[in-house]
This record gives C-alpha cells, sequence and structure tokens, in this order.
C-alpha cells in the first residue's frame, strides 16, 4: 500500500466538512498506543494501568474542551454512535414510564439523528413512539415558536444540531434549551455538534443541553473516535451491551488511541479557534463573493453571518450537481453536494427541501467546506477552476472524463 497522495493533479482540497486532514500532533499523540502502549485499559497490571492513565487523561482533555466532568463523557465510535446513543438511550430509559415517547428533532438534522428516531418510531409497539420534525426558516435556521408547538409532557428527547453540515447554519441551541425546559419538563435535550465542534465553544454554546455528540474526524482527528457528554442526571440506556466500560454505558474494549486522538483534535481545534476561525472566514468569504459574481445564476441561499466560517454553499441554475462534481474532480478540486450516502451517490437532500429550495435549484447545489489546512491558492484555484466547469456543462459540454 502506498501512502502517497491520490494520482491526478495537486488536490484542491475544499470538502472539510465531510473529513479534516488528521492533525500531525494528534498522530504523534496516538502513535504510543499502536506500539508500547498497547495494552487494555480495562486489565489489571502495570500495562493495563498504563494505558487506563491515558484514557482518564483524555477524558478529562475532552472534558474540559466541552465544559462537562469527566464522568459525563462516554467515548463512542464516532458521531454516528453518540447521535444513536443521544435519541435512543433516553428513549429507552423512558420506556417504563410509557408516558414520554415523543422526539423532536430539527428537520434538518443528519442522517445519524433522523434514522434512529424513524427506526424507533419503526419498532416501537401500536406507533407508541411519535417523531416530530420542526420547521427552518429559508436559511436553515430553526424556528424556535415552530418547535415550541410540538413540546409537551409526553416530549421524551429533544434533537436540535449546533451547526448543519450541509449549509452550516448554526441554530439557537440556548433558546431550544429554554423552550424545553418550559414546554416540555420530562425531556432531555440534545444537540449534536458534530460540525461546530471546529469552529464554536461548545463549552459555553451547549452548556444547557443534557447530551451533546462531537466526532473527531471532523477536527483533525481519527475517523472512529467520538464522545456523547451525558450531563449527571440524565437516564440514558446503553445501545451495546457487553463487558459494562464506560460505566455501563457503552460497551466494548476502549480505542485508547481513538480516546487519545480526540482528546489532542479538541485541544488543538479550541487554542486556534480564534485565529483560524477569522483567518478561514475571510477566504470563505472571497470564495464566496469570487463565485457569486463569476457565476451567473449561483445562489446563496443560507444568510452568511449565521454559518459556519468554512462553509460556502450555493445552488447554481441549469447544471446538474453530480456532472459538476465530476468535473471538478478531474481538475483536483475534492467538493461535495450535500451528504452523500455510503456508496457515495448523493441523495436529495432534505436539508434544502425543509429550507424551501425547490428541488429543480437543489439539483445543482454545490457545498465547497474550507479548514485549517485551506490556503488562499486553494480559493484561487476554486475560483478559477469552478466557473470554468459551469460554463462548461451550460454549454453542454459532456462531464466525460
Ligand atoms: N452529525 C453530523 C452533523 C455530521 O456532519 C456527521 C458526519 O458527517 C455525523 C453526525 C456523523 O459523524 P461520524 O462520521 O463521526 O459518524
Amino acid at each position: 500500500m502506498s501512502d502517497a497522495a491520490p494520482a491526478g493533479p495537486p488536490l484542491t482540497y475544499l470538502d472539510h466538512a465531510s473529513t479534516a486532514p488528521l492533525r500531525p500532533e494528534v498522530l504523534e499523540a496516538m502513535a504510543p498506543f499502536f506500539g508500547a502502549r498497547f495494552a487494555n485499559p480495562s486489565g489489571a497490571h502495570r500495562a493495563a494501568r498504563d494505558a487506563r492513565a491515558a484514557l482518564e487523561e483524555a477524558r478529562e482533555q475532552v472534558a474540559s474542551v466541552l465544559g462537562a466532568h469527566p464522568s459525563e463523557v462516554v467515548f463512542t465510535s464516532g458521531g454516528t454512535e453518540a447521535d444513536n446513543l443521544a435519541i435512543l438511550g433516553p428513549l429507552a430509559a423512558a420506556a417504563d414510564d410509557r408516558t414520554t415517547t415523543a422526539v423532536v428533532c430539527s428537520a434538518v438534522e443528519h442522517a445519524a439523528v433522523l434514522a434512529p428516531a424513524r427506526a424507533a418510531v419503526c419498532r416501537s409497539a401500536r406507533g407508541a413512539v411519535s417523531l416530530e420534525l420542526a420547521p427552518v426558516d429559508g436559511s436553515g435556521a430553526l424556528d424556535v415558536a415552530g418547535l415550541e408547538e410540538l413540546l409537551g409532557a409526553d416530549t421524551a428527547v429533544v434533537s436540535v444540531m449546533l451547526a448543519n453540515n450541509e449549509v452550516g447554519t448554526v441554530q439557537p441551541v440556548g433558546a431550544v434549551v429554554e423552550a424545553v425546559r418550559r414546554r416540555a419538563p420530562h425531556a432531555v435535550v440534545h444537540t449534536d455538534a458534530v460540525q461546530a465542534a471546529a469552529w464554536l465553544d461548545v463549552a459555553e454554546l451547549a452548556a444547557g443541553c443534557d447530551l451533546v455528540s462531537v466526532s473527531a474526524h471532523k477536527l483533525g482527528g481519527p475517523k472512529g473516535a467520538g464522545a456523547l457528554v451525558v450531563r449527571g442526571g440524565t437516564r440514558v440506556e446503553p445501545i451495546i451491551h457487553g463487558g459494562g466500560q464506560e460505566q455501563d454505558r457503552r460497551s466494548g474494549t476502549h480505542d485508547v488511541a481513538g480516546a487519545v486522538g480526540l482528546a489532542a483534535a479538541l485541544g488543538a481545534a479550541a487554542s486556534e479557534r480564534a485565529t483560524e476561525g477569522p483567518r478561514v472566514r475571510a477566504l470563505r468569504d472571497r470564495l464566496c463573493d469570487g463565485l457569486l459574481a463569476a457565476v451567473p445564476g449561483a445562489a446563496e441561499r443560507a444568510a452568511r453571518c449565521g454559518v459556519l466560517p468554512g462553509h460556502c454553499h450555493l445552488c447554481i441554475g441549469g447544471i446538474e450537481r453530480e456532472e459538476l462534481l465530476v468535473l471538478l474532480d478531474d481538475e483536483g478540486v475534492c467538493a461535495s453536494a450535500g451528504s452523500a450516502c455510503a456508496s457515495g451517490a448523493l441523495e436529495p437532500s432534505h436539508v434544502l427541501a425543509a429550507m424551501g429550495v425547490g428541488p429543480c435549484e437543489a439539483r445543482g447545489a454545490l457545498r465547497l467546506t474550507l479548514g485549517r489546512t485551506t490556503t488562499d491558492a486553494d480559493v484561487d484555484r476554486a475560483l478559477s477552476v469552478v466557473p470554468r466547469a459551469v460554463a462548461r456543462l451550460r454549454a453542454g459540454g459532456p462531464p466525460g472524463r
């Protein structure tokens, strides 16, 4: 196996929301746990104690960045598992009461939230569990009054992401918490901070939430490592059963390297937030403004002042997103159009639909996401490649490879 970059033109990587390049310091922090410090932290010998010390140190670091107590951090296999635990865990815990059975989510949640909620509805006997989706405005921002109408004494879980993965819109999670405490006293509040953690102070913005999901690979950490903060007193039944690790909240032999990588990535992102946010925001603004000027018929649907610094999302009239991505890929520009399913095929965007974007316009969606490694040269290259590719498609040129 080669560790060389993919063949072809030099890469212009503008898909950081999909995954971010691994930070060298994270790789360095993880390396010992693939070597001499390999032990299982649940063991009873000195090697196990060493691994356990590293795991607990990582837990303290994660807790400190996320504004939690170390005992509230549950390590998971990533954002998807953390989200599944956040939805299914409280529902299972509430099953005995039979009074709180409703899940309320924003209509623009990631599939890692919506799919377990839908699965719980399907599996429940005689429609005992219900799912309601709260509306968003044309920018993808939650309509808090609309959410409030869906809340009641039977609400078990409310899930609203801190920032959206497709368009980058930051949600008013503080207002969500207030509304839930007022209208749904038995409900737990979850926020999916998987995209937000690279840019925002999760400790402050999600302080009132009972459950908070993060994922290492969106921050320059390893894939397959994440955590769910479960605030003290929040009832969550495990969804993975076995040896009782993580205080019986998540069984399975610990991935010590993954936990150490998550801690290092969260720490690095937090320490450079004040400088990286404005730097990347300026690059993103130049990219967005340049594309809006150079590509007739391109429109930005989410108000830029309310989105994450790295997100540039455009709908480009008269083109098909799949064809545009092929042309960009040929030029070495790695972009995306929204959420890709496991096969890489594009799914229709429920996010754009909820924002009121028609299917025709949504077919021309382009998501360029910038991050820690993005430079002026990347923006220059995208500004030269994207308008040419759109013009070629509009002139009827085949995407042919
Ligand atoms: N939630 C959001 C908002 C995401 O963007 C993603 C990944 O794209 C996930 C959850 C899933 O995280 P993971 O890839 O770590 O399973």
